[in-house]
């Protein structure tokens, strides 16, 4: 890395976050000889979502079954898409997974072989064979924080800490690097980069309830936007179902494992299981997206648990594979059960749905670019891979590995060509000036204001249910918010120094500009179609929504157009039939 003068950098590659995505590109762009700089807003290892991840990862290597291959894979991941992925991107990723996801054992991750060392590999919803590997433990976060951190030590990148990316920065057209706050002490700094590559997560925190962390505001979605690129399946989030709902002491129990590895009931609060009376064909074995929308619907009927959500059991298995299970597969659940005097044997959970991953994004190619030349993007901040929906067992942090092989590689390579290009300091120096207006401002709305009341209105307006008049409402409200807060936006306290306040308003008006075109897609696409449910056109229209909605600014002004998926490999059964959400 060049200090060319004070203030900026110069690399060859910029990678904006250092988390599963981000840290595989890395170190993929550094094994080609590339100077690389990895930056986050926080820490490498806990500064986004995959240390939060659970135990499973996908990867089609057939140990537990030999029918399973990348062919079967690919075909899962598109039906559970209903046909919206990018089919060339989706067949890239799925021959890459053996692969790329078994690097990360090498580098250090721990996951559960068998007594005749093949790995043990679980069938989850989605899947048609067994196909999720298990980290160790039960964390797999904390598996691939420690092998992607070990990694870094081992080839020599250092990451920087702290530093908000807030612009990317162009030159004729091109990507040419980008403008950062060090949270440190304050300073702006310029990072000159041949090619830049965004791997900034989802967008969960939108929403009221959510289990993603506190710095998933799609920043890198916003920073693609305004740099010319496009974003698609906005309207696309899936939600989680089994989330801890209460009763307080036990919202942060992480149960998920009891419906996974032991198969756990799902009850209203009659006593009654409702699960196949919303999803008949499949066995009380949803997805993610029916499942939390069967547990809302039980609620509106009255029959919700006293937090909105329902009830999840496993009293009807014997207890000593309950405990046998835990103890494999889900070690800590069972010692934070014993600790806070919980019987899981006996007592059911209450839990129920939160935000837990971004199915839109940036529209990237099977390349992982933009169309903005030098411009790539990677993992959750990305649109295209799972279309309307995700199947479980563990394909984002599959995803993370695969985009950030092929993205690192090829950011690598075409830098080769590359000379830096001049950036345009009018740019540069006009972030700086709205970064020193935002600090200087002493009266205003606080940021983190913002950020609560677009989490209700997003939750209230285009949650699990939609409409036309909620959905219209939901963008009134939040226009109102970009026109009369985000203009007055303040940053409380002076210091330079670590200002929580400045996060809090760059990542509010990131989230404002995502709300928008989230509700504009969510009341465009007039169908329901796995993750995004209207409830005044409840069923799929392949006629004319087999389609991405893709957003572009242009002139300033957002443009959205429906766009056919690429879909050379598979089609949907019947074209013309509308297919059942
Ligand atoms: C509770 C939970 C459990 C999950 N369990 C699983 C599982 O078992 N299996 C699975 O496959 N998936 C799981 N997922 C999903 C998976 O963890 C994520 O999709 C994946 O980790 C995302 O990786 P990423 O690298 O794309 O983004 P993240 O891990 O979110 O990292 C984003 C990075 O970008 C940085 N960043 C963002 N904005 C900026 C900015 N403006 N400037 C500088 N840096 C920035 C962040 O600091 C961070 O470093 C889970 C998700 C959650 C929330």
């Amino acid at each position: 890395m060049d200090c060319a003068a004070e203030n900026e950098l110069k690399v060859d590659v910029l990678v904006v976050g250092t988390e599963v995505a981000g840290a595989k590109a890395a170190i993929e762009a550094h094994a080609q000889g590339a100077t690389v700089l990895a930056v986050t807003k926080g820490a490498m290892g806990r500064s986004g979502a995959t240390v939060l991840a659970g135990a499973g990862v996908q990867a089609p290597i057939g140990h537990a079954d030999p029918r399973d291959n990348e062919e079967v894979f690919f075909s899962d991941v598109v039906k559970g898409g209903a046909f919206l992925n990018n089919q060339k991107l989706v067949e890239r990723l799925v021959n890459l997974a053996g692969s790329e996801v078994l690097k990360i054992e090498q580098w250090g991750a721990k996951l559960i072989k068998t007594r005749d060392g093949k790995f043990l590999q679980k069938q989850l919803p989605g899947s048609s064979y067994p196909r999720s590997l298990a980290a160790v433990g039960g964390s797999g976060g904390l598996q691939w924080r420690k092998a992607l951190r070990e990694e870094f030590k081992r080839q020599g990148i250092a990451p920087i800490e702290d530093f908000f990316v807030t612009k990317l920065l162009l030159s004729r057209g091109r990507a040419a690097g980008a403008v950062g706050v060090s949270l440190a002490d304050g300073r702006i700094v310029v990072v000159r980069s041949k090619t830049t590559i965004l791997a900034t997560g989802g967008c969960g925190q939108l929403f009221r309830r959510t289990d993603t962390p506190s710095g998933a505001t799609g920043d890198g979605m916003t920073l693609a936007f305004h740099a010319g690129a496009g974003l698609q399946d906005m309207e696309f989030h899936q939600f989680f179902p089994y989330h801890a709902y209460g009763p307080p002491g036990r919202e942060h129990i992480a149960v998920g494992p009891l419906r996974y590895a032991l198969h756990a009931k799902l009850y209203n609060s009659r006593g009654e299981e409702f699960l196949e009376n919303y999803i008949p064909s499949n066995k009380g074995w949803g997805l993610r997206d029916p499942t939390s929308r069967a547990i809302f619907m039980e609620n509106e009927a009255g029959r919700g648990s006293p937090s909105g959500g329902a009830y999840l059991s496993v009293a009807h298995l014997p207890h000593n594979m309950v405990r046998d299970t835990l103890k494999a597969l889900a070690p800590y659940l069972l010692s934070k059960a014993e600790k806070l005097g919980i019987d899981l044997c006996r007592e059911a959970f209450e839990i129920g749905p939160v935000v837990h991953y971004t199915l839109g994004g940036i529209r990237i190619d099977e390349g992982c670019e933009t169309g903005v030349p030098g411009l790539m993007a990677v993992g959750e901040s990305t649109g295209g891979i799972d279309g309307a929906e995700r199947i479980d067992g563990g394909t984002a942090i599959c995803w993370g590995l695969t985009t950030g092989h092929v993205a690192g590689k090829a950011a690598a390579e075409r830098a080769k060509e590359l000379d830096w290009l001049p950036v345009e300091r009018e740019e540069a120096a006009l972030e700086r000036n709205r970064i020193e207006t935002l600090y200087s401002r002493r009266e205003g709305v606080k940021g983190c204001d913002i950020k609560e009341k677009v989490k209700d209105i997003m939750w209230e307006k285009c949650g699990l249910v939609r409409d036309r008049a909620g959905l219209e409402e939901g963008l009134k409200l939040i226009r109102r918010i970009k026109e009369d807060d985000v203009p007055r936006m303040s940053v409380p306290g002076q210091s330079r120094c670590f200002n929580v306040g400045l996060v809090d308003a760059l990542e509010a008006e990131n989230l404002v500009t995502l709300a928008e075109l989230a509700l504009s897609s969510a009341l465009m696409r007039e169908e329901s179609r796995r993750a995004h449910y209207r409830r005044d056109f409840p069923v799929a229209n392949n006629r004319h929504w087999l389609k991405n909605i893709v957003v572009r600014r242009v002139d300033g002004k957002y443009v959205f157009d429906a766009v056919t998926p690429v879909m050379h490999k598979m089609q949907p059964p019947d074209e013309a039939a509308p297919e059942q959400n």
